[in-house]
């Protein structure tokens, strides 16, 4: 089937990224948020990143204003009936993913591939909440979207070939490169990912050494282009939170239990830098 329309839900920092990048790719894009506020704030995201582009010269301000054209903000779902992929990008939780997929299922064309950006949770169990589970995937893109290549295909118990390669090809139309991994918690990236972040906020919870030094020792250490924590604070601490108790749920291994110093900060509303304060603080 061909790709025309594309649906984002959720304009947080991940949706707001790949509607940019599928309205720069030539798609028509919708981005949907539960409030018009919410959507208004994504766009506005998005200008500035594409504002960006054009200040660097990697982009022409006429393929700024193409890109921002195509993108259509929306508050109410029923949109999803225009689309033929829809990709949730909401919070990190289950419930909230699983209302959405079934009110996707009873809304989207019954061709229409519905995609998670799920960075842990279970494919085939959100799947399983549609008719169409051969038609679910996740599709993980990485963060910042507009500038990471890789977009990790996770294939639930269900999912067909047909929307395997579907969406393959739609990720190299998006400029990325694709990696595929089963469906189990985490995947690859955040089973390995999350592992050094908590061990990075154990160090400092354990009073081993300062925020600035763990992340110097990391980075310059292991030439990682940022430190763990100023990491978890560009994913988001709720988000490293929810990840990491996925791991610990699905695993049920000691070695993925949360820092309490991380429970404590997401409590706090200390989300890093979306909130304006993590491990850091953000202007
Ligand atoms: P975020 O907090 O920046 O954005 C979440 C957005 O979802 C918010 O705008 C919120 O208003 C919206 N939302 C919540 N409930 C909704 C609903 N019922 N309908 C529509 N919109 C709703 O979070 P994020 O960092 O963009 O993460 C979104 C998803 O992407 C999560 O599943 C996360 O695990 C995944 N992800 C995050 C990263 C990362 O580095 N942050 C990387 C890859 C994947």
């Amino acid at each position: 089937m061909e790709i025309r329309a594309i649906m984002v839900i959720g304009a947080g920092q991940m949706g707001s990224g790949i509607a940019q990048v599928a309205a720069q790719s030539g798609f028509s894009t919708l981005l949907h948020d539960i409030s018009m506020e919410a959507v208004q704030k994504g766009l506005l995201a998005i200008r500035k990143s594409l504002a960006k582009f054009v200040e660097k010269g990697k982009l022409s301000p006429e393929e700024m204003e193409a890109a921002l054209a195509r993108l259509t903000p929306c508050d109410d779902l029923a949109a999803a009936a225009e689309c033929d992929l829809a990709i949730e990008a909401v919070v990190e939780n289950m419930g909230v993913k699983a209302k959405i997929f079934r009110e996707l299922d009873r809304l989207a064309p019954p061709n229409a591939i519905l995609a998670s950006n799920t960075s842990s949770l279970p494919i085939t169990e959100i799947a399983a909440v549609t008719g169409r589970p051969e038609q679910v995937i996740g599709m993980h893109f990485m963060n910042p979207v507009p500038l990471m290549k890789l977009v990790e295909i996770i294939r639930g118990l269900a999912t067909s070939d047909e929307t395997y390669e579907a969406i393959e090809a739609l990720s190299r139309r998006l400029g990325k490169t694709t990696a595929e991994c089963r469906d189990v918690p985490g995947f690859i990236s955040n089973r390995v990912l999350m592992v050094m972040l908590n061990e990075a906020i154990w160090c400092l919870y354990e009073g081993v050494a300062s925020a600035e030094s763990i992340d110097t020792i990391m980075k310059l250490g292991m030439n990682h282009p940022m430190g763990p924590l100023t990491l978890a604070d560009l994913i988001g601490l709720d988000t490293v939170l929810a990840i990491l108790q996925v791991l610990q749920d699905g695993y049920g291994d000691p070695k993925y239990r949360p820092c309490p110093l991380l429970r404590q900060y997401v409590k706090a509303g200390w989300l890093g830098r979306k909130s304006g304060r993590g491990f850091y603080r953000y202007a």
